[in-house]
Parts: C-alpha cells; sequence; structure tokens
C-alpha cells in the first residue's frame, strides 16, 4: 500500500514539475478537484482525443461526430432521469467532519480483502513456480474462495439496498464491516443521504425571467436530443453511431483523486443505434473493441479487465466497465451500457416530438435500442502518465526517470539539440528542426551538456533526439537516440521523417487492434 501511495505521489509531482496537470488557480490555493492542463498536457490529451476521434470516428463508416453544447434545455435532464436520479450516498464522520460517499467506503473495504486475494497468489506463485495455474488456485484454495464470496456477499448486499433506496442499511454495512474513516480511524457516522450530482444554474438577466438550467453531467444527452437530425440530414441507417467528446460537470462527493474524479472533466462517448433485439449482440461486439483500443497502445493486458455490472442503472439493460490498474488498484476507466430505449423514447414523451426511426428493409417505424462506450479523458490521461512513469537502474549505477508514453501520444516527437551552442550547429539544427514542424511537434534544445538534455526528454516523453554534430556539417548525418532503449545511431537527415513516422503515426499503432 505504502509503495502504491508512494508511486502516486510521484505521479502527481511529476505531473506538475514537468508541465502536464496544475492544480486550478493554484496562487490561490486551488480549488477543489478541479484542474487545469499545462504545456505538456494539453498535448497528450489532444493526442489521447484525437486517437479515440480516429479509432472510432474516421476508422468507421457508420458513426459521424458532433458537438453539442453543455447548456441543454432544462427539461433535457427531466427526461433522462438526471433531476430525480442522479444521486450519490453521502455520508458524514461526525467526528472529523469529512464527507464520504457511502458506496466508495464499502468498495475500498472489499478492495482491501482483495488485496489479501492478491497477496495469496504472489505467494503462490512463488513456491508453484511455472506449474502455477491461477485460474486453478483461485478456484480451489479455501482462503480465497472465502474472500472472494465475502467480497460477493458484501457488494451483493450493497447493490440491493441502493436498489431499493434503503439507506439504512447501507449505513447499517458499513457499521457492521467496522468501517472507520480512512483519515482519522473514527466510526461515528451519520445517517446516509441522497445527493444530487448536478451543478444548476440561471439563464437570462433578470431574476424573475430566469430559468434554472444546468451545466451538462453527461455529453449523452446532446447526442440523443440531435438523433434525428443527425440521421436525416447524414442519411445513416441503422447501425450507425454518433460520437462526441466534451467537458461534463459533476458535483463530486469525494475528490482527492487527482485527476481521476474531478468536478470539470471531459468524456469520450459514442452512442450506437441498433435494431430493437440486436443489442445483446452489439454490446459483446464494443466490449471487444474497446477493450482491443485499449490494448493497442501497448500498457499491459494485466492492466485491464471487465467489471459486469451487478445494479444497473435505470436506464440500462446490460453494463460494464473497463476497469486500469490505478496507482491506487483497479479502477472504472470506461464503461460499456446498453442502454435500450430508454433516453430516445423519454424524450419522445417529455417534447412530444416523434424520435424514430424508419427501417427501409422492414418497411416500418421504430425507436432504436442505444449500446453507449463512455470513456473520461482525464482517466485516460491518468491511466497513460502513470503507467508510462518509471524510474530505471542504469548499467552504470545510476537511475534515470523515463516517461515511456506511447509514441502516439507523446506531446512531442522528437527534439532536436546541437551538440554545442556554436561553430554553425544550431543553426543546422534549427533547419532541421523547421523542417520536421511541418509533420510533428518538435521541441528545440541548446542549453546544458547533451547528457542532461537526453535525460530532459526522457522525463518529458519524448521518443527521440536528434543531435547535431561536427560531422553534421559534413556528411549530413545526424545521431538519433531512441527514449526507450537509450540506442543510438547514425542516419542521414533525409532519413528523420520515415524513422520518426514509423514510429508515431497513428496507423502503426491502430493497426494493432
Ligand atoms: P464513477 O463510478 O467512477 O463515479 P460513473 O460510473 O459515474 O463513474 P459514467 O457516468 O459511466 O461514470 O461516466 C463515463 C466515464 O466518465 C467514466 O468511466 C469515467 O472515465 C468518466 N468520469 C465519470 N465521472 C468522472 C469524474 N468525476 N472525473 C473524471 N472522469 C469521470
Amino acid at each position: 500500500m505504502a509503495k502504491q501511495e508512494d508511486q502516486f505521489k510521484k505521479v502527481l509531482s511529476h505531473a506538475k514539475e514537468y508541465g502536464y496537470v496544475f492544480q486550478s488557480s493554484e496562487i490561490y490555493d486551488g480549488l477543489s478537484a478541479v484542474y487545469d492542463y499545462a504545456q505538456n498536457g494539453v498535448e497528450l490529451k489532444k493526442n489521447i482525443r484525437d486517437y479515440w476521434w480516429k479509432a472510432m470516428v474516421q476508422m468507421h463508416e457508420n458513426i459521424v461526430g458532433i458537438d453539442a453544447s453543455i447548456l441543454m434545455h432544462p427539461t433535457t435532464w427531466k427526461a433522462s432521469g438526471h433531476v430525480d436520479a442522479f444521486n450519490d450516498p453521502l455520508i458524514d464522520n461526525k467526528d472529523s467532519k469529512k464527507r464520504y460517499r457511502a458506496d466508495v467506503l464499502v468498495e475500498d473495504y472489499c478492495a482491501k480483502i482483495e488485496g489479501k486475494i492478491d497477496k495469496e497468489v504472489a505467494k503462490a506463485a512463488k513456491r508453484f513456480g511455472d506449474a502455477f495455474n491461477k485460474e486453478e488456485f483461485v478456484s480451489t484454495n479455501g482462503r480465497v474462495v472465502g474472500y472472494q464470496e465475502k467480497i460477493n456477499s458484501i457488494l451483493s448486499r450493497m447493490a440491493s439496498s441502493l436498489e431499493k433506496e434503503d439507506l439504512a442499511d447501507v449505513k447499517l454495512l458499513i457499521e457492521e464491516l467496522g468501517i472507520a474513516d480512512p483519515l482519522t480511524g473514527s466510526k461515528n457516522w451519520t445517517e446516509v443521504k441522497q445527493f444530487n450530482l448536478m451543478f444548476g444554474t440561471q439563464i437570462g438577466a433578470s431574476a424573475e425571467s430566469s430559468t434554472q438550467v444546468y451545466l451538462r453531467p453527461e455529453t449523452a444527452q446532446g447526442i440523443f436530443v440531435n438523433f434525428l437530425n443527425v440521421q436525416k440530414t447524414g442519411r445513416m441507417k441503422i447501425p450507425f453511431g454518433i460520437a462526441q467528446t466534451g467537458k461534463a460537470f459533476r458535483n463530486e462527493i469525494v475528490a482527492r483523486q487527482f485527476i481521476f474524479r474531478m468536478r470539470e472533466f471531459e468524456q469520450m462517448e459514442m452512442q450506437f443505434f441498433v435494431k430493437p433485439g440486436t443489442q445483446k449482440e452489439w454490446y459483446t461486439n464494443w466490449k471487444e473493441t474497446r477493450m482491443k483500443w485499449h490494448l493497442s497502445l501497448g500498457m499491459g493486458a494485466d492492466n485491464y479487465r471487465f467489471h459486469d455490472h451487478e445494479k444497473l442503472a435505470h436506464y440500462a439493460d446490460a453494463a460494464s466497465d473497463i476497469e486500469f490498474k490505478f496507482p491506487f488498484g483497479f479502477k472504472e476507466l470506461e464503461g460499456i451500457h446498453s442502454r435500450t430505449d430508454f433516453d430516445l423514447k423519454a424524450h419522445e414523451e417529455h417534447s412530444g416530438k416523434k424520435l424514430q426511426y424508419f427501417d427501409h428493409e422492414e418497411n416500418k417505424s421504430y425507436t432504436p435500442f442505444v449500446v453507449e462506450t463512455s470513456i473520461g479523458l482525464d482517466r485516460m490521461f491518468l491511466a497513460v502518465f502513470s503507467n508510462s512513469l518509471k524510474e530505471e537502474e542504469l548499467e552504470n549505477g545510476t537511475t534515470r526517470t523515463v516517461l515511456k508514453l506511447p509514441g502516439v501520444l507523446a506531446p512531442f516527437k522528437a527534439a532536436v539539440l546541437p551538440l554545442v551552442k556554436k561553430d554553425g550547429l544550431p543553426e543546422v539544427a534549427r533547419e532541421i528542426l523547421n523542417d520536421l514542424k511541418w509533420d510533428f511537434n518538435v521541441f528545440y534544445d541548446e542549453k546544458d551538456a547533451v547528457g542532461k538534455r537526453y535525460r530532459r526528454q526522457d522525463a518529458n516523453g519524448t521518443p527521440f533526439c536528434i543531435t547535431v554534430d561536427h560531422q553534421t556539417l559534413e556528411d549530413k548525418t545526424v545521431t538519433i537516440r531512441h527514449r526507450d532503449t537509450m540506442e543510438q545511431k547514425r542516419v542521414a537527415i533525409a532519413e528523420l521523417k520515415d524513422i520518426i513516422k514509423a514510429e508515431v503515426a497513428v496507423k502503426t499503432w491502430l493497426q494493432k487492434m
């Protein structure tokens, strides 16, 4: 646990030190759970968004994008169920005055039991060596099976109490499990209450004529209300999808995990409209496709798992999360939901407008069913960033900090470094830079010894360093150094573009899907 916390602290300080993420309005001591992306962070975030957009929109001829407004007609949120049901169960500790999500306290308790399972598995793996069969072990070892049964019974009781709105039982569960305030150890809890997560505001000039509106808590509804407009003007045939990326706002009760849970964040969502009855097939299909997208980035299959939901949201007939192993354990990164025809039907009812699709093959109209894939851009940023940050021991006994970002996502693809600041080397370096920058984001650095500059680029995540030296003036060759292997090669300037492209092009990575 301490190791995990240390790793997470390193992630936070590296993100700040290297210009990836700053606290919002830091000079005023920040605003809780609100962050700004800095000069490198904005590039990484844009590259993740592009990688998603290309995979979802550009590579699918039946998926198109939109960009809807953050403010929407307030009835949207009545229809979607957010006004009445977008709540989290909160609980306060009377001694520490700290506020928690009751369900998260219980989930964290279960994560601790899961930690015990992991320990048993690690011990057994060591004992049995190559002959170790993890699946068999976890399904037959008495202690592990007992732990797993305990987790299942706790989670299913909580799911059923939340479903029935039996908040008293959620509190009872917390008491029975002896869950204490993680910060102070106090078990002096208030009752569990529901808390609506939407931010409200007013639209209009005067108090009398103003209307209550909300900052959207998800981007999906902007897609649903535009469904027919897009279908008609784009002459889309079912099955088809509408994708969107954009800001969403939630007044989260507990927001203590950096950019994992923010009050203002960005989502990348795609709603896929299908013929009723085919939704299960498409749901399975999108689960697979989305997992392949994650795996294409090469961050390790062991770091992902599906978590199929027991408690389904009011609109869903199936739901699963893709969980990622963050520095603080496995947590939701993306949700894949089979949303039925709930949203379109609800908007038909509240707006009085038909939102149906006429199927020429079947010669009838129907309300399509929807399968949604929804991923948090900031969470994806944290997954990529934390997974890429490594401390490496080198052969000469020193260590280096290296940010092994997938090349396609790295803010800068290469840094051009004149060996010395004289003899015409900076001029040649700038010529190379000026040529490369038409195709890639390239960095120029001439300050300090070249070894130091290499380290700086390693920590910054730049895949290549290109060094211009005196030989360059004679034969138009440079040294290109690879971030991960630290291997250096002498190549012709004319070859640089192809070398960089082979490593960082979207195609190189997406083709792995
Ligand atoms: P959680 O259970 O963690 O609160 P959720 O199930 O409410 O998440 P969804 O409504 O399914 O999340 O939203 C889809 C995605 O949006 C999530 O998988 C996550 O990546 C992202 N997301 C949701 N809430 C936040 C937040 N407060 N900050 C950052 N990303 C978020």
